[in-house]
């Protein structure tokens, strides 16, 4: 049988993180109270969930929780940070990718084990604290440590917000775009999907699956080098790149479409769950797809 994106699940989910307040370390309750969602949602799933701290704050903390694979290959990893900038409730930035990562971990959980161990990583301290992507980039230092058999990453960054009014869209002046064909780009109503040339399979399968939604959903598949250092490496797949894994981050482009980035007004009822819902069943297909790759 398999599970469907649940549109009213991503609004319970955006609505509860965000009315907690702030998930930043200067609101303590609602960071616990953040986290305690995460954990009772997976475990509500049947995970057992991993606390994986990486400082001693109660903010540098990482939850874990997998779907074990029937086979041995090496493991996909789909992440989201939870926390948010202060003063901002964060919906689009990003109880979006948190609500997201929840219903994939729900259908997943629902359906028969894939050959890959599949495992959901909501990640702490991506906004600058005061460097970016603590948590991840720990998380990713342990897997190299351990020698970790992990392919790599699809990060949900930001995946609420689309404006389908003409020259909604906009773009940075110079990154990753010499492909683009821009007249095209200018209505806000697409996701952009941004890898590692590496991750070329990664791309396809997430294109695939927004090619699949009724009606489709336009997927930007921008490849970078691991290198890259601008605007498209500014979320938790960087530290990937860094370790030479594949990453993707899945994003409605930020500050580029939407003008509540970061901002007070970052809220629930400025976002499109049809949109994030599509996204995300996207990303569901694609993580079947790859779950059931054989490892090369
Ligand atoms: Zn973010």
């Amino acid at each position: 049988m398999t599970e469907v994106i649940d549109a009213a699940a991503l609004r319970k989910h955006i609505g509860r993180l965000t009315a907690f307040g702030p998930r930043h370390r200067d609101d303590s309750r609602a960071v616990s109270a953040a986290l305690d969602h995460i954990t009772g949602c997976l475990a509500g799933y049947g995970y057992e969930v991993v606390r994986e701290p990486y400082g001693d704050a109660p903010h540098e903390v990482n939850l874990l929780a997998e779907r074990a694979g029937t086979a041995m290959a090496p493991v996909l990893e789909i992440g989201a940070h939870w926390d948010s900038v202060a003063g901002s409730p964060g919906a689009d930035d990003n109880a979006s990718g948190v609500a997201g990562l929840l219903e994939l971990a729900r259908i997943c959980a629902a359906e028969p084990a894939a050959p890959r161990t599949v495992r959901f990583c909501f990640f702490g301290g991506e906004e600058h604290d005061p460097g970016p992507c603590n948590g991840s980039r720990a998380h990713v230092a342990r897997l190299d440590a351990t020698r970790a058999d992990v392919e790599g990453i699809i990060v949900l960054e930001m995946i609420g917000y689309r404006d389908l009014r003409p020259g909604s869209q906009t773009f940075p002046d110079a990154d990753g775009q010499a492909d683009l064909d821009l007249t095209r780009l200018h209505r806000a109503d697409f996701i952009a999907a941004v890898g590692n040339v590496e991750a070329a399979a990664y791309l396809a399968a997430i294109g695939d699956g927004g090619a699949a939604q009724v009606p489709p959903l336009p997927v930007v598949a921008v490849p970078l080098p691991s290198d890259h250092e601008a605007n498209g490496a500014r979320s938790d797949h960087q530290p990937y790149w860094a370790s030479g894994r594949l990453g993707v981050m899945v994003t409605d482009t930020a500050e580029f479409r939407n003008p509540h980035y970061h901002q007070p007004t970052d809220t629930l009822d400025t976002l499109d769950l049809d949109f994030a819902a599509q996204v995300t069943q996207a990303v569901a297909d694609a993580m079947r797809t790859l779950a059931h790759r054989p490892a090369e």
